[in-house]
């Protein structure tokens, strides 16, 4: 992927001041595994490899944490980017739970990595709130049964006045609460990610891309503009920019950018619109929230599946939050940044083995923090214990992307969901306000009746309209209204 601006263009966003000097591949080097790309994925296999024993080279074309993995917002959650009842459908209930189980083990590893080992400035905050723009409550307990008894994940379901107590909109209503999800300063993880594993004796080279990779023999082969490599393994967590290397792995991805932006200190206004500590998202995969720094905000919301510069974003983020939060009056934004992402066709990883001794981690789209954490231990175990767990992840195969084509078709795709979803949500609206207007009316109607000694009528709806059902949200079921 040539030089884009996208984040080149992330204004400020953290000081690359403290970080070790990079070192460029200038000599030929022997080893047991190596590593293309210097992301979370790259990153944590390495990590898990050095610290079981093997010799372990990382090659990053440009820096650690260049793109996606050193501009994300560092919400930690179960799961994955598929809702449960897909995965069910596909793969059955069995290997679902497994996958789910892995899914926790991944936060549970970042938790650790970032806590116990105390990267320096992490600054964890607890809790995560999923929030639905209808009204689902019936949905919402099906939901939550599921979560908590099918899937032993610690949720809690919350009631639109406990959701709105907490966040004052009335854009949200019901709520799934994960007290166990978390939030890590996402930059100073990547960072945090590339010391613990330098320490455990892995090198990481910076500046070096992977031009041509030969994955035939038994040692395979790998040409950097001044450097060969030889390795038994290599791993590539290239994302979205792999390249020439092995361009038809880098087109079974879609690639979408994600723009995010942090606005000036806010002050009192802040905690009078929003009290809840741990990090917001809609159900519909549009807005995702925190507050940092005690009073801004910081929040991801507009995609491209182009380039383009963040700056340009700063004001659809500024609308947008003035459209969920108008209690806020106008905000200053004081950064604004943006990364790519990777989206395979059916929307999990891409974790396993292509032929022997190559293999893939990768396709980790929104949700990259846990996924990445299974695909590193996952990928590092089974190279050095025989952990086969990987091929959970096998019925997700590699599905071209669809090229050019794939990528209108995907613009085209997210704006109809984007559009549907605030639809959704404008239909709930009036229906909220619509059942309100009703109960005004009920009231003064019983007390009327009550005055003149006559009885209410049984039932006031007309007989024989159908209600209005709102559509299919992300988990692909219908919205029980
Ligand atoms: C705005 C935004 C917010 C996000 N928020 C969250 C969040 O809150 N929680 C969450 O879980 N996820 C979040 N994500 C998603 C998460 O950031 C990604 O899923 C994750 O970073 C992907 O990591 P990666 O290592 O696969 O890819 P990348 O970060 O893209 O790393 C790949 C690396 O490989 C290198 N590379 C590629 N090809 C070559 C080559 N040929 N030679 C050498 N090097 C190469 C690249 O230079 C790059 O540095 C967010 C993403 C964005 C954009």
């Amino acid at each position: 992927m040539s030089e884009t601006s996208e984040n080149k263009a992330s204004i400020n966003h953290g000081s690359d001041a403290d970080l070790p000097q990079r070192s460029r591949l200038s000599f030929d080097l022997d080893v047991d595994i190596a590593v293309v790309g210097a992301g979370l994925a790259g990153l944590t296999v390495a990590l898990e490899a050095a610290r079981l024993g093997a010799s372990v080279a990382v090659l990053e074309g440009r820096h650690i944490g260049w793109n996606a993995s050193g501009h994300q917002l560092g919400t930690v959650m179960p799961g994955y980017g598929v809702p449960i009842a897909d995965l069910i459908a596909r793969i059955g209930l069995e290997d679902t739970r497994e996958l789910w189980a892995l899914s926790k083990e991944g936060a549970g590893l970042v938790r650790a990595l970032a806590t116990e080992e105390l990267m320096p400035g992490i600054a964890t905050s607890e809790g995560a709130l999923e929030v639905s723009k209808v009204d689902v409550g019936d949905h919402l307990i099906a939901r939550l049964q599921m979560l908590s008894e099918d899937f032993e994940t610690e949720v809690e379901g919350w009631q639109v006045d406990r959701v709105r107590a907490e966040i004052k909109t009335d854009r949200y209503f019901h709520g799934v609460y994960y007290p166990k999800a978390f939030q890590i300063d996402g930059r100073k993880y990547v960072h945090g990610l590339a010391a613990l594993a330098r320490r455990a004796g892995a090198r990481i080279f910076e500046d070096t891309p992977v031009v041509s990779i030969d994955a035939s023999g038994i040692r395979k082969r790998i040409v950097t503009p001044s450097a060969r490599l030889r390795a038994s393994h290599i791993v590539l967590a290239g994302n979205v920019h792999l390249g020439a290397p092995l361009r038809r792995l880098s087109e079974t991805l879609l690639p979408v950018w994600r723009y995010a932006a942090v606005t000036a200190p806010l002050g009192e206004r802040l905690s009078e619109a929003m009290t809840f500590k741990g990090s917001v998202s809609d159900t519909d995969g549009i807005d995702h929230f925190r507050i940092v720094e005690g009073d801004r905000l910081m929040w991801a919301s507009p995609e491209t599946t182009w380039a383009a510069r963040p700056e340009r974003f700063a004001g659809p983020i500024q609308r947008r939050i003035r459209t969920i939060f108008p209690l806020l009056g106008p905000v200053q934004i004081a950064e604004v940044w943006g990364g790519v992402t990777g989206q395979t066709v059916h929307g999990m990883p891409q974790i396993g083995q292509l032929r022997k001794g190559l293999w893939v981690a990768s396709g980790f789209g929104r949700q990259g923090l846990n996924t990445t954490a299974i695909a590193g231990q996952l990928i590092a175990r089974s190279i050095l214990w025989g952990d086969e767990r990987w091929r959970l992840f096998s019925p997700f195969e590699l599905v071209w992307a669809g090229g050019a084509t794939g990528r209108v078709a995907g613009l085209g795709i997210g704006m109809w969901n984007r559009a549907a979803a605030d639809a959704a949500g404008a239909l709930a609206r009036y229906r909220e306000r619509a059942r309100s207007r009703e109960q005004v009316r009920e009231a003064r109607l019983a007390e009327a009746n009550r005055q003149a000694g006559t009885k209410p009528p049984s039932s006031r709806t007309p007989p024989g309209r159908p209600r209005p059902q709102p559509p299919a949200n992300r988990h692909g079921e219908k919205s029980v209204s």
